[in-house]
């Protein structure tokens, strides 16, 4: 026997999407075969069971049903896996023989229209041209699309900035070495990597599809003439949505390019270390910046907030601009609640008009967005006598809408079920036809009653009743004891044990006209909601418009209520370089503990372009330095700052250097990153960059890491680079460098020093640190007594050879500079035998146990052996 006519119909399928879990509809299931078979059962933990296929005997199967079938779709692509939808294209029922199907779309990570609240879900394609890259990103549900054109090390950059949930790349270029980062971050970041063929005109092929798609005949309207491997890569990702979702799709907007010019750089690490979207421990929102500045009361208005935190503007009079719109909202109390009130009843106007343009959108979506079309009249009508030239010009490009408003507010009932074909959408009195067919279906209803009534009287018999089923159609009931009353008219239809069931010529007439006024008013219903549809698909530009100057007003009402509840002031922009903060606080950590933050002053770019700062750990060195770039950032996104003063010099990006993190899986240590991004700072910072180092040369020796840390200082502090730098660090020895360079200053954190140990007081002052405290920290941490006690006791032993050593060197340094002595013992070790001495010195021997005394014995020989062979090596003096 060959296989059934059904699974050859399924392997024909199937062979178009090799790479696709393949769903089948049958019936009221979908369902999967063979390998696929095998694959989601595993992946959805469901059940795998078999079919007759013919030749084949049995073969895998399993199956959801339809109805739950989108959250097993969504649990397959969050394994990164596709998902090809196909359909019975034929009623089953009006169909004789073998339904018609075929694949209606393909759910891919990146394609998927899963509602992710305020968060995009990014589709990525990227492709490489004459040794630069092109990418081209796009979100199908709310239609925004961006491009950037990058060299290699931006490229990683960019993706983890953006973090795509699928990257598409020409199968030809997969293997090219420099993909590999390509393919490692996706790997890292669990995004899908899709692999497309590169047709024999590839880059032309791509541009004819963002002609098609932007209704242009080159790339100039687009702005995309000097990017073309961004066009190229954008036209590719384009098709690959009209590929999945076989559907043109007139919602996508023109690309914005994300590319650095123009903004200031805020680049992945710097986002990070600064916790801009996320907060570093738990990754959340909350937490983050972002999450503090998030009052926005719609999800377009959340997600341009964030856009804004990731790219900070650069240019003085569009920061003007935007902080001139805060600050009209932040005075006028009754606008700004006035227009949070509205906004509260906007919905996500770029994922309805997504909806519509898929075809997708029911009743509650035309609802939702009538009623949030609605609001914009009164929102024109507040904004547009304000002072803010911003705010002013936003509201003026809202489009009116008043005719389709009222057009859905005639048509759509105030609560609509979500099906579209059993009617209930549209109102009484909203068409003429429908209210007809609906009065008919009434009448004929009445009809049925009447005439009910009238039989009975008739026949004599109270229980008779008049009934439906869908085979029979309208019937009247009569029990088996009343039938020796039935009339001869009545025209037997159905035996059933206790009744009999019949008809009447008057009957079926009526039952036609019922079941005809029935589905037409459907029918009808249907019409007039597809008419809506239609006229709302045509204003799909404007509302995305609409949408735009939402989002901003809302962005900018949330940075107004937020600089209002927490008291921040509006910062002066300069073009002229420097950073001037009186009373500077950290937004979130203050947030997290309102009333106990201590605010500090920072000026940098006048006296001094390094602020070294010392201070024990914990005592707010790292948030200090946080704060003053998150001071800087809020003022670069047109936001009120924490300060009671601000003056803030246009900053061109962003560096930092602060933590340890290290990227084991491309393989790399934690020194190693830290050396790599200091690298970076050293090549690519400017005079207009603000640079954090927090301690710098940490993990690897000390004499390493401190002559790394002392070079590093020279080398920002070189004429021409010059970044304004806040460095941190526990190399007290710094602070003599400090004090020397031209152009540093030396800052520390106050604590104060009690019977008890130490208590932090988290003020910055203008001289250096006396010490670390590190002892006394690891003391309030919870070290055990017996760790502190001893080290101290080293520490004391270390301190006073150290002061030894600085005492020898400068007889040393006196005596060279009479008479330079040839081969000159290095201080190390000349520091290492002094240490020796010391502790021998220092020892008790009446406190020590018999086992410490062998352990420091041990100690002692270990140390003295590294003396005498480093003696020996160096002629060094061992008298
Ligand atoms: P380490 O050298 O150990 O990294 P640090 O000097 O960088 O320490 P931070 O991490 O900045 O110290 O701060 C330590 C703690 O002190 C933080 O938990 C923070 O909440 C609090 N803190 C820092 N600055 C202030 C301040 N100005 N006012 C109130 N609390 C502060």
């Amino acid at each position: 026997m060959a296989l059934t006519p059904m699974m050859q119909q399924y392997l024909e399928i199937k062979n178009q999407h090799p790479d696709a879990l393949l769903m089948f509809r049958l019936g009221d299931f979908y369902e999967l075969f063979f390998d696929d078979a095998v694959t989601a059962s595993k992946v959805l933990d469901i059940t795998l069971t078999g079919r007759d296929a013919g030749s084949q005997g049995r073969v895998p199967m399993c199956g959801v049903p339809f109805h739950a079938a989108e959250q097993y779709i969504d649990r397959l692509v969050d394994q990164g896996f596709c998902v090809a939808i196909c359909e019975q294209l034929e009623d089953p029922k009006q169909t004789k023989g073998l339904v018609k199907r075929d694949v209606v779309r393909i759910v891919t990570p990146g394609t998927t229209l899963r509602d992710e609240g305020s968060a995009h879900r990014i589709l990525a394609a990227v492709v490489q041209r004459r040794g630069g890259y092109g990418i081209g990103m796009g979100d199908v549900s709310t239609g925004d699309t961006w491009y950037a054109e990058v060299a290699g090390d931006g490229l990683r950059e960019l993706l983890s900035q953006w973090t795509p949930a699928e990257v598409l790349v020409y199968d030809s270029q997969y293997e090219h070495p420099d993909f590999q980062a390509i393919v490692d971050w996706c790997k890292d970041n669990g995004s899908r990597l899709g692999r497309l063929p590169e047709g024999r005109h590839a880059s032309q092929a791509a541009y004819e599809n963002l002609y098609r798609q932007f209704a242009v005949t080159s790339l100039v309207p687009l702005g995309l003439d000097t990017s073309p491997i961004a066009a190229e890569a954008l036209g590719l990702m384009l098709s690959y949505v009209e590929e999945t979702q076989r559907q043109h799709l007139v919602h996508m907007r023109t690309p914005k390019n994300v590319a650095s010019r123009g903004y200031l750089v805020v680049d992945y690490t710097a986002q990070r270390n600064l916790e801009l979207i996320e907060s570093s421990r738990g990754r959340q929102k909350k937490g983050s910046l972002y999450g503090l500045l998030d009052a926005t009361e719609t999800a377009m208005g959340s997600r341009l907030l964030r856009a804004w935190i990731e790219r900070p503007l650069a240019d003085k009079a569009a920061i003007d601009e935007r902080l001139d719109g805060v600050a009209t909202l932040v005075e006028d109390v009754f606008l700004r609640e006035s227009l949070r009130e509205l906004l509260r009843d906007v919905y996500d106007l770029d994922r309805l008009a997504g909806r519509i343009s898929f075809g997708t959108a029911n009743a509650r979506d035309l609802r939702a967005i009538g009623q949030s079309l609605s609001k914009l009249p009164r929102i024109v009508e507040l904004l547009s006598p304000t002072s803010s030239d911003l705010l002013r010009s936003t509201v003026s490009r809202i489009p009116d809408f008043s005719e389709l408003v009222s057009e859905i507010d005639h048509y759509i009932v105030d609560q609509p079920p979500l099906g579209l074909k059993e009617g209930g959408l549209i109102r009484p009195g909203a068409d003429a036809e429908l209210d007809r067919l609906r009065s008919m279906n009434t009448s004929a209803k009445e009809w049925l009653a009447n005439l009910e009534q009238r039989e009975r009287e008739r026949t004599g018999i109270r229980s008779l009743k008049i009934g439906y089923n869908k085979v029979f159609g309208y019937y009247i009931e009569v029990s088996k004891a009343n039938v020796h009353l039935v009339p001869a008219e009545y025209e037997r239809r159905q035996t059933l044990a206790s009744s009999e069931r019949y008809t009447l010529p008057e009957l079926k007439v009526q039952e036609a006209n019922i079941l005809n006024a029935e589905e037409r008013s459907l029918e009808r219903e249907y019409e007039l909601f597809c008419e809506l549809r239609d006229k709302t698909l045509q204003r799909l530009r404007d509302i995305q418009l609409a949408s735009e100057c939402i989002a901003a007003i809302d962005a900018l009402c949330a940075m107004a209520t937020v600089s209002i509840r927490f008291n921040y002031t509006r910062p002066t922009i300069r073009n002229e370089r420097g950073i001037h903060i009186v009373q500077g606080r950290h937004p979130v950590v203050e947030a997290a503990s309102p009333g106990t933050f201590v605010p500090n002053d920072v000026s940098l770019g006048e006296d001094s372009d390094l602020m070294l700062i010392t201070g024990p750990n914990m005592a707010g060195k790292s948030t200090y330095m946080r704060q003053t770039a998150l001071i800087v950032l809020m003022a670069h996104i047109g936001c009120f700052v924490p300060a009671r003063e601000a003056v803030v010099g246009l900053v061109d990006r962003i560096f930092t250097r602060i933590g340890a993190s290290d990227d084991l899986s491309a393989g790399q240590s934690t020194f190693m990153v830290e050396m790599v991004e200091l690298a970076q700072i050293l090549r690519q910072a400017t005079d207009r960059s603000l640079v954090l180092l927090d301690e710098i040369g940490r993990g690897t020796s000390t004499y390493d890491g401190m002559s790394i840390a002392e070079a590093v200082m020279e080398a920002l502090l070189e004429p021409g680079r010059r970044p304004l730098t806040l460095f941190a660090t526990h190399y007290h020895e710094l602070t003599a460098k400090a004090e020397a360079l031209e152009g540093a200053a030396n800052y520390s954190v106050l604590v104060r020093e009690t019977e008890e140990g130490i208590s932090f007081l988290h003020t910055v002052v203008p001289r250096p640190a006396d010490k670390s405290y590190g002892i006394q920290v690891a003391k309030l941490a919870g070290i055990p007594e017996s760790v502190i006690a001893r080290a101290t006791e080293l520490l004391q032993v270390r301190e006073t050879a150290s002061s030894a050593l600085e005492n020898e060197h400068h007889v040393r340094e006196a005596a060279a500079a009479e008479e330079p002595v040839e081969d000159a013992p290095l201080p190390l070790f000349h520091w290492k035998q002094e240490a020796l001495l010391q502790q021998l010195a220092n020892t008790r021997v009446e406190t020590l146990t018999p086992l410490m005394a062998i352990n420091l014995l041990d100690e002692l020989v270990q140390q003295a052996k590294e003396v005498v062979s480093w003696g020996k090596s160096k002629s060094f003096p061992t008298s």
